[in-house]
């Protein structure tokens, strides 16, 4: 603790961030959060707003099964309508082993009381989402209870909730350097001048990896481009038409001011902090939609953005304190799962930070599992 700094200083102003930098100050810690540009205005800002908990990693459903609770009484507790609209989540399935493999799900997420989500054959897909063309659909899990919220109102909610109880929050300040004196940090170096800090949170999302470089520490987060696109206005599409998700080929869609907002990952990805609109991607898309939702084909693209995933090796996020250096922590590489995850993710590491024993474990996310090999595979991921 030092008089001309913070108690902790936070790398990074999206969703991750904002919600550490809450959770924390609720606690009394005092807290400097850096942001190099706007606020959730990089993966936060272009994501698609999913919240769901249909995971194949149990806890990542424990986590998820939170956030939903803090996403519920968001209103009451940060003094913003966070827009959790649960229009349900539909995993669409055409393949065998995923057919055997989301069943068997099924009785885990209940076990974590999920109670809601169920089987659905392809008559009852083809009610839900009359967008879908069901050939070859062997049916799916939907869960009626999840649902879509907004990245902008979470985020800024966080960190004028946040600001109220006595935080930092710095825009347009870029960390640039960290100091470090014996195994643990002293301070962060800006673009606005030094801080003294006895620890740091890694919140930059795609661009984590740059900086446990600052300080030798290995934080394997690529960045993956994706885009995301939004139709004209549809007649057909109820307000209350769920996120559906056709698995093998990842393309998404859910309703989105009158029409439609969809994505889908490239056929062959390769990291870059590109984030320039391919419209040729469209073709891509347009392949697979052909079969599977042809009704995207006939409706004009209004808009369309790039955003980039934080992927890890396990696509898993990176939690915890670095063993190496005293007062490092990581709280990154959502590998696109990150604005669901943020409300809780804020929470159980704020516990952990003031070593109050967290409501949920997090060790098995920890740092140094890529070093030891021991990697948490997530198969649920789009
Ligand atoms: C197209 C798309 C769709 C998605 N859909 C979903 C979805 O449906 N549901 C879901 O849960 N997730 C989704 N995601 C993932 C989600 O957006 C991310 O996991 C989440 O936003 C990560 O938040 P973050 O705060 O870690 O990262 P970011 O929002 O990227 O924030 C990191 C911040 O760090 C700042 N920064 C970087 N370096 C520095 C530095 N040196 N100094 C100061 N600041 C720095 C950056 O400017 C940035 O603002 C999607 C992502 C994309 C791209």
């Amino acid at each position: 603790m030092t008089r001309d700094g913070a108690d902790v200083v936070i790398i990074g102003g999206g969703v991750i961030g904002c919600s550490i930098a809450y959770h924390l100050s609720a606690r009394g810690v005092r807290v400097t959060l850096c942001e190099r540009e706007t606020l959730g205005s990089q993966s936060t800002g272009r994501c698609a707003g999913g919240v769901r908990r249909q995971f194949s990693y149990r806890r990542n459903v424990e986590i998820q099964q939170l956030a939903v609770r803090l996403l519920e009484r968001f209103p009451d507790e940060i003094g913003v309508d966070p827009s959790f609209r649960r229009t349900g989540y539909l995993f669409v399935l055409t393949d065998d082993a995923d057919v055997e493999r989301f069943e068997g799900l099924l009785g885990m997420w209940r076990d974590c009381g999920v109670d809601d989500a169920r089987w659905v054959s392809t008559s009852e897909i083809r009610e839900l989402t009359p967008l879908l063309e069901t050939d070859g659909v062997l049916g799916g899990t939907f869960c009626p209870s999840d649902g879509i919220a907004s990245p902008h109102e979470v985020t800024i909610g966080y960190a004028a909730a946040a600001r109220r109880m006595g935080a930092r929050i710095l825009e347009g300040v870029e960390v640039r350097g960290i100091d470090t004196r014996m195994g643990r940090v002293t301070g962060v170096r800006t673009s606005a001048g030094d801080l003294s800090t006895a620890a740091v949170f890694t919140c930059a999302g795609a661009w984590s990896g740059g900086i446990g470089e600052l300080v030798g520490v290995s934080i394997p987060v690529l960045p993956y481009p994706r885009h995301v696109f939004v139709t004209e206005p549809l007649t057909r599409i109820p307000h209350d038409h769920p996120m559906v998700i056709d698995f093998s080929t990842s393309l998404y869609f859910h309703p989105e001011g009158g029409g439609l907002l969809f994505g889908m990952g490239a056929r062959e990805e390769v990291p870059s902090f590109a984030t320039e609109v391919r419209w040729g991607f469209l073709e891509e898309i347009g392949q697979v939609a052909s079969r599977r939702a042809p009704a995207l084909l006939d409706a004009g693209v209004r808009t369309g953005w790039v955003g980039l995933y934080e992927s890890t090796p396990d696509h898993q996020p990176v939690l915890g304190p670095v063993s190496a250096l005293e007062g490092f922590w990581c709280a990154c590489g959502f590998s696109g799962h990150g604005f669901q995850q943020a409300p809780a993710v804020g929470l159980l590491l704020a516990e952990q930070f003031i070593g109050e024993e967290p409501r949920l474990d997090l060790a098995p996310f920890a740092p140094e599992r890529f070093a030891r090999g021991l990697l948490i595979p997530e198969h649920n991921v789009v």
